[in-house]
This record gives structure tokens, sequence and C-alpha cells, in this order.
């Protein structure tokens, strides 16, 4: 491993949607850490605020890379190449000893939020967060994160309750609700139905060759799009939108045992007709909250069979010396998934 540099320049989010950058130390890695030199970081929805706002914390929370210093008491090997889970969880609360690592009661950080994270040349975390790829390229590797985590999440959360999903409506065909249709065909087979909206032709494009059946919601409601693609009413409806209005129409769409997941963070939701729908028809109302670290497991093989498949979420690649025209272009909403590389 060649001698880690003292200081390196690392992106700084001024707020006004504005990055320049800055100099920070480069951490050792403590007791229980890994220190990785960061190779990839997808651009997120989520990080609008920090990009109108400012930070004085390195954003990035969907990071890639390589371990290359290792603190006392770990086992990683230097040179293991893997992603970074978002939520630096305790492993010791009733929730993550029962897997839900998502739902820590006691978490140490959000990475690229409260943390420094993987927009800077490296990276210090919990080695507990990290989760090695094999020979996956690290680029693709970022792919297990939001895009099949949060998304396998969303389907799993809605199989607890339905056990023979036909058709699923998601609203918003931004890169989660992407995610979310790549993994009901992962998950649930070709034969489901995935209905996916957006008012952004361009991602409609990407979604349809993925194999969902789009409907632009500047021309027609969801309703009209399901009949038009000869469906009726959804066993499941995902909102990746977060649009109150939105998820009231799919609230009223449901088949009979209907299930609404909410991805999508934003506005409320109303559950009207208590009896005559919500009781009567069985539905269920779910929150999914990115996903807990062992389902990487699964979704690493997922990955590794369909490779060609999921690399078309990824439109746009730049170095991190273009990472404010890798932003300008991302919130302007015609991409998917823009990844900064270094
Ligand atoms: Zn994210
Ligand atoms: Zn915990």
């Amino acid at each position: 491993m060649p001698a880690l540099p003292e200081q390196v320049t690392v992106p700084h989010f001024v707020g006004q949607r504005q990055i320049t950058t800055t100099t920070k130390t480069v951490p050792r890695p403590g007791a229980g850490q890994l220190l990785l030199q960061v190779k990839a970081n997808a651009l997120c929805g989520s990080e609008r605020p920090q990009w109108a706002n400012g930070t004085t914390v390195t954003p990035g929370h969907e990071a890639a890379g390589i371990v290359v210093a290792a603190g006392e008491g770990t086992t990683t090997p230097l040179g293991t190449p893997g992603v970074v889970f978002l939520m630096d969880f305790c492993g010791n609360c009733r929730n993550c000893r029962q897997n839900f690592t998502n739902q820590c009661l006691n978490k140490r950080a959000d990475m690229g939020f409260n943390q420094d994270g993987g927009y800077g040349q490296y990276e210090l975390i919990h080695e507990n967060i990290f989760f090695p790829v094999g020979d996956l390229p690290l680029t693709e590797a970022t792919m297990l994160l939001d895009i099949m985590g949060t998304g396998g999440h969303a389907i799993n959360r809605a199989r607890l309750v339905h056990s023979d999903i036909q058709t699923i409506l998601i609203p918003g065909a931004g890169p989660i609700g992407l995610g979310v249709l790549a993994m009901a065909k992962l998950l649930l087979g070709d034969d489901v139905k995935v209905v996916i909206s957006d008012v952004v032709p361009y991602r409609l494009k990407l979604a349809e060759a993925m194999d969902g059946l789009p409907v632009l919601s500047t021309e027609m409601s969801l309703a009209d799009g399901l009949k038009y693609h000869g469906l009726q009413a959804p066993d499941v409806a995902i909102d990746c939108a977060g649009k109150a209005m939105v998820r009231d129409e799919c609230m009223a769409l449901l088949a009979h045992r209907g299930v609404m997941v909410s991805v999508a963070h934003g506005e409320g939701l109303t559950v009207k007709n208590l009896y005559g729908d919500f009781v009567f028809r069985e539905m269920t109302l779910i929150g999914s909250e990115y996903f807990a670290y062992h389902e990487l497991e699964d979704n690493l093989k997922l990955l590794n069979a369909n490779r060609a498949y999921m690399d078309q979420i990824i439109t746009h690649r730049l170095g991190v010396d273009e990472i404010q025209r890798a932003f300008e272009l991302f919130f302007g909403g015609e991409t998917g998934k823009v990844i900064i590389e270094q």
C-alpha cells in the first residue's frame, strides 16, 4: 500500500448550489475502523438540502472503495474492495440483534450526512458497515446501496403481507423508482407488471428500457395509465414521489388486499373512508426506510447475475473535479444514476 497523504483536497458544499474545494486531514483508523480509498460514489436526491444549504461535512453516502488502512481488532485485509452501508449501526441494540440494522436505536452516524462520506478521496468507517464486493467494478457496486438495497427492501416489505403480487404501481421514476422497478423484476420475476409514472419523459424512457410500463403524468392520470396498459387495480403501490395527492390516488386505486409502501419522504397521506376502503378491502400501509445490512448479500448475487440490466440505471460517470456539473445535471432531472469516480 502506498503511504497515505497527511492532507487531501475534498469537495466543499458551500450552499446556494455551489461546490468548491477545501483541505482536510486524512484520518487514521482507530480500533474497529477501516480507512477506504473511495473509487466511486453515486449522487442521490436526498443530497438536495446539502447542495442547497451547504455543509461542513463531506457528503456522499453511496460509496465504494478499497481498504487502505485498518485499525486494531479488524479482520478485513488491506486491498479489499467493497461498499459502505449508510447507517453506522451499533450491532448490539434490540433492533440490530434482530437484523433490523436500518432501525438501530443507537446509531453512531449517518455516513455523508453527519460524518464525512464518499465524495472525499478517503472515508473512515467502522468495519461493521463495510461490505466486500469481490471483483465487481466499484462504480457498478454502488448499485447495491440506494438502488438495489432500498428498492429491494420496499419489495420485501410488501411481500411480508402479500403473497401473490401481480401488478405494482410506482409513482416516481427517479433513481429510487427505477431501483424499485428493477428489484420488482429481479425478485418477483419478469411476469410481474410494473406501471411507473413520472413527469420527465427521459426517465420514462429508462424505465421502459428496464421493462416498466410508462405513464407520463402530465398527460394521464394513474388510473388512465393503468387502463392504457390493460391493467386494473394494482396489488401494490410503492410511492417514490413523495406527494400527498399521488399517495391518496394510489390508496384509492389499490386492489383488495392492496399494499401501499411509502419509500419517498416528503408529504403526508390520508387514510380516507376507513371502513369502506381500508378495513373492508384489508389494505396495508407500510413505511420502508433504506434497507438492512444483511440484505446486501443476496443483492450482490442478483447484481452479479444481472449486470447488464442494472447498468442501464447508471447514465453518467464524472470525475470528482466535475462534481459541480454532476450535481447540476442530476438535479436537472434528465439522468439516471450519476456517479463520481476517482
Ligand atoms: Zn441516497
Ligand atoms: Zn443498534
